[in-house]
């Protein structure tokens, strides 16, 4: 049997979290800085057409997620991906070595999301979101909880941060394979 991480060189990383919480920002500079490949599914949804249409009243794709999982199993196995998505209970829990939730303020995130025009009810359905702490309680359900860190997204300091603590995660990561 394939153990956990696989032959697997380089780490896979899961960013998870509430909409506006930071996560396509900070992926973008972790990506960058220890160059692995950045894969923001709702990117991917749309440009591959993972979907089954629009859903009206979520103002949102509705991903399928065997289709997406089917997209990404290779590129998965081979290692060093980081994945920026707002929902982690349907990915392959071998997937990820790490499974990060960003987690913001609520004033600061509602400043966030009310700039980027959300209707009222998608709003406070992502304001409760993160009241709620639903994304932390999901991936604590989903993985291992040893395998799961929360980290603060209020600032512009936080995601310097953030971005140094995974680069030296990532550093000190050993394959699998290699032990
Ligand atoms: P997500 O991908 O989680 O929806 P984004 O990365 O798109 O979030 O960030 C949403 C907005 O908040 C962007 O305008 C971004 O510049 C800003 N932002 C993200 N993280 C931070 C942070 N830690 N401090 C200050 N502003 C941030
Ligand atoms: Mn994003």
């Amino acid at each position: 049997m394939v153990q956990e991480g696989g032959q697997r060189k380089k780490p896979n990383i899961l960013v998870t979290g509430t909409p506006g919480t930071g996560k396509t920002t900070m992926c973008s500079a972790l990506a960058e800085a220890i160059h692995l490949r950045h894969i923001n599914i709702g990117e991917l949804v749309k440009e591959k057409n993972l979907h089954d249409g629009w859903d009206d009243e979520l103002d949102c794709y509705v991903i399928n997620e065997d289709l997406v999982c089917d997209e990404l199993e290779d590129t998965m196995e081979e290692g060093g991906n980081i994945v920026d998505y707002h929902g982690c209970d349907f990915f392959p829990v071998r997937w990820f070595d790490i499974v990060v939730v960003l987690q913001t303020d609520n004033s600061v995130l509602y400043d966030r999301l009310s700039k980027r025009g959300y209707s009222e009810s998608k709003l406070s359905n992502n304001f409760e979101c993160e009241i709620f702490q639903v994304l932390l309680e999901e991936a604590k359900e989903s993985y291992p909880e040893e395998r799961v860190l929360a980290l603060k997204s209020d600032t512009i300091e936080d995601i310097s941060r953030n971005v140094a603590t995974l680069t030296d995660w990532v550093r000190n990561w050993n394959s699998p394979s290699s032990l």
